[in-house]
């Protein structure tokens, strides 16, 4: 036999096989229903097309597009008729919240010698937006309070409250002082915040160029990194509830009743301002005082000193503090049944142009769009709903889904069957977030997805990438074992927020990132010019993000199950609360040994006489806690969600036979009420906004999520009756969900029974 007779022989075999032995059906599908949703799936990412999202990009972001500014609504408009064309049912829902845009900045070094900050951008000839200076937003923090101070400097690193802890032991308070921090370790918004509860009266936040400049890269416009006076914006509205400052828990609405400008909690206590490094470097090199720890050193060429003084500097800022428009584009595309929703979003403002954040995750998005409706010309009718929204307003604060959710909360309750978001793209890997309820789901979407570079699945990718970055070999040999990519907590920071904390909405965040040479987060560079020169340059990233979020948006809509599943969910939940009881040892832990180490002088004997040195304080050993009705709740919900996984993969390893619709209809109404079972109407105690009792952002680290929030920052506070006290509320709500779930199990086990 030649060689070529057995290849052929080969393949011929192959076929053969592939006939026999059917492809498993989908999650969520039937092996009825499965082959076609196969192939209009594959239709639908063959059609993706990345010059189109190229083209969506250029037209976004030409101009700045903040919110209130003329191509905002423009954009809006422009998004809204496309929208339209690809036979959406679309309309624009516009809603005014409070949005503060600069009237006076002044950052001026007064003594002991002068400076006074440019605080300006500067233009550069290679790249043709960064001149559109009449319609761009000058650098600033939204919803720093006005003021007026002048104060001697304290360079606090981070400004996170580890780092007061370390300017206490140094001997050195803030109190009156203007504080320096840099940008990273934390959201924007903390800093400011910790400063005023330490008694500082001003805040600056510059980027040092260690996080976000020429330390990871060659700075732009010969690289991609921010240049020497590239400065980031952004929002320091505070974390007690997202949108409207003045409207907290309602939608503001026409008719809506506003909080008086001062007494909305959410805007700074003290002023804030962001500066480049360049402005910062003169303020920074006039410290003296103590040398700054070496964590704290950045790649500045100085010496970092922490001051006080004897650097005085003034600072000063106004806003207008104006209603602005806000123009959410809601686009629907009717399925079958109109009373099951699909939700899919990414925000169309930006602080500047915003090629990056967010048009890098709005183009693909329309696309997506495009595509859809151009195969229900072809004669695809999604079973589900499926409700595409450009918001408005994500930058300042949420703004417009937040309005939007708490405007529509009753029906969203009602009909939402998941939200999956997207607020920017990039190179790399799929970075995949979500209520874990989504989890199986999401990774059988990312393994039939293709990685453009490697040809690797997306799957395939992020799973070695995850094995690669573990910390340990108790973590490595947990992922080897898996089948499923492990979804990280959302917390706050997009526009998942209000419906997964606010509304019990399940939500999926799916992005690319991870390979990209610079950063421009926020600035004017962030630009057309700049993306399509050092980060996705081809768009064959925001091919694969369109094609990933759109063959999920398509799953969702079309499975006769909805493909929840939840062993994943109670092994996440299982490990949060492991994290409360680790927390816990580990304080512990380090007061008994703090408090040893105060008795012995351990402290002042190791402490260099000629230097400030002030021993840490005596902390209260913190008594133990009950976690058993937590830990019963979970072993409840742990044993209900691996019948309702036992019962799906049998029907699934049978050849996931056809349901009677009506059984169906009943399995999925019990699967929509579940993640609403997560609420509290009281919501978090220090935060009522936030209903969620095990998904939620911290207080004090804004985009990160802190799970089973309601303990764990009275944990934090070290109020630990407190933190006690939340327990049994929180097993009461996972005995809730667990209950939901063994609903569920039982219908489903019906329903797949009857055949
Ligand atoms: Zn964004």
């Amino acid at each position: 036999m030649t060689l070529r007779w057995m290849c052929a022989l080969l393949l011929a075999a192959q076929f053969l096989s592939a006939e026999t032995t059917p492809e498993p059906a989908l999650m969520g599908f039937t092996s009825q229903s499965s082959p076609a949703q196969v192939e209009v799936e594959k239709k639908f990412r063959d059609g993706i097309v990345a010059n189109n999202i190229r083209e969506n990009m250029r037209r976004l972001s030409a101009r700045p597009h903040h919110v209130g500014s003329p191509y905002d609504k423009d954009n809006a408009e422009w998004i809204l008729a496309r929208f339209k064309e690809w036979g959406f049912d679309a309309r624009i829902e516009v809603f005014s919240a409070l949005f503060p845009t600069p009237k006076e900045r002044l950052v001026e070094m007064v003594g002991p010698t002068k400076y006074r900050a440019k605080m300006q951008e500067p233009i550069l000839a290679v790249d043709p937006t960064s001149n559109q200076t009449a319609e761009q937003l000058p650098t600033y923090n939204a919803y720093s309070v006005d003021g007026d101070v002048t104060a001697p400097l304290v360079y606090v690193n981070y400004g996170n409250r580890e780092d007061y802890e370390q300017l206490d032991r140094l001997g050195i308070s803030v109190k009156g002082t203007i504080v320096i921090a840099r940008y990273g370790g934390g959201w924007r918004g903390i800093k400011p915040k910790v400063a005023g509860e330490h008694g500082a009266i001003g805040c600056i936040i510059y980027s040092d160029p260690e996080g976000d400049g020429y330390y990871n890269g060659d700075d732009f416009p010969a690289g991609g990194w921010r240049p020497r006076e590239g400065v980031q914006r952004g929002s320091v509205m505070d974390t007690d509830y997202p949108g409207d400052p003045l409207t907290p828990g309602v939608g503001t609405t026409a008719d809506a009743k506003r909080l008086a400008i001062k007494d909305a909690k959410t805007i700074t206590k003290i002023p804030v301002v962001p500066i480049s490094y360049s402005d910062a470097l003169p303020l920074l090199s006039a410290l003296k005082g103590p040398i700054a720890p070496e964590s704290w050193r950045g790649a500045l060429a100085i010496t970092y000193h922490i001051g006080p003084g004897p650097a005085q500097v003034h600072l000063k800022v106004t806003s207008n503090w104006d209603l602005k428009p806000l123009y959410d584009v809601i686009a629907v595309m009717h399925g079958a049944d109109d009373s099951q929703w699909v939700l899919r979003g990414n925000h169309h403002d930006a602080w500047v142009n915003g090629a990056d954040d967010p048009i890098a995750g709005m183009a693909p998005m329309m696309e997506e769009a495009r595509m859809l409706g151009e195969l229900h010309k072809q004669g695809w009718t999604p079973k589900r709903s499926i409700i595409y929204c450009a918001w408005d307003g994500e930058e300042p604060g949420l703004l417009g889904s937040v309005e939007w959710v708490e405007t529509h909360l009753k029906e969203l309750q009602e009909h939402a069957v998941a939200y999956i978001n997207s607020d920017t793209n990039e190179r790399g890997y799929l970075q995949a977030g979500g209520t874990q309820d989504m989890q199986s789901f999401l990774s059988g979407v990312a393994r039939d997805i293709e990685d453009p570079e490697t040809r690797l699945s997306v799957f395939q990718r992020s799973h070695l990438r995850a094995i690669a970055d573990a910390k340990d070999a108790d973590e490595r040999s947990d992922l080897r074992k898996r089948g499923d990519l492990k979804l990280h907590a959302l917390g706050d920071g997009s526009d998942f927020t209000a419906f997964q904390d606010f509304a019990g909405v399940s939500t999926l965040s799916i992005e690319f990132g991870g390979e990209d040479d610079g950063d421009q987060y926020h600035s004017i560079y962030d630009d057309f010019y700049w993306y399509t020169r050092f980060v996705d340059t081809d768009f064959t990233y925001g091919k694969v993000e369109a094609q990933t979020a759109g063959t999920a948006v398509m799953r969702l809509a079309d499975a006769d199950l909805i493909p929840a599943d939840y062993s994943p969910q109670a092994e996440a939940i299982e490990n949060y609360e492991e994290e409360l009881e680790k927390l816990l040892k580990a304080k512990q832990d380090e007061f008994t040994e703090r408090n040893l180490q105060l008795q012995e002088g351990v402290f002042t004997a190791t402490a260099d006489p000629r230097k400030t040195s002030v021993p840490p304080p005596v902390e209260v050993v913190p008594p133990y806690m009950n976690f058993a009705s937590m830990k019963n709740a979970i072993d409840l919900l742990k044993k209900n969600s691996e019948r309702y996984s036992k019962i799906l993969a049998d029907w699934r390893s049978k050849g996931s036979p056809a349901i009677s619709a009506e059984a169906l209809r009943t399995v999925n109404a019990d699967v929509m009420k579940i993640p609403r079972l997560f609420l509290n109407e009281k919501g978090l105690p220090e935060r009522p906004w936030f209903k969620n009792q095990v998904y939620a952002p911290g207080a004090y680290t804004g985009y990160g999520a802190k799970p089973i929030a309601a303990v764990r920052e009275y944990m934090d506070e070290k109020k630990w009756t407190e933190a006690d006290g939340q327990v049994p509320q929180v097993a009461e709500i996972i005995t809730r969900v667990a209950a939901g779930i063994n609903q569920a199990a039982d219908d489903l086990e019906k329903a797949v029974g009857r055949n």
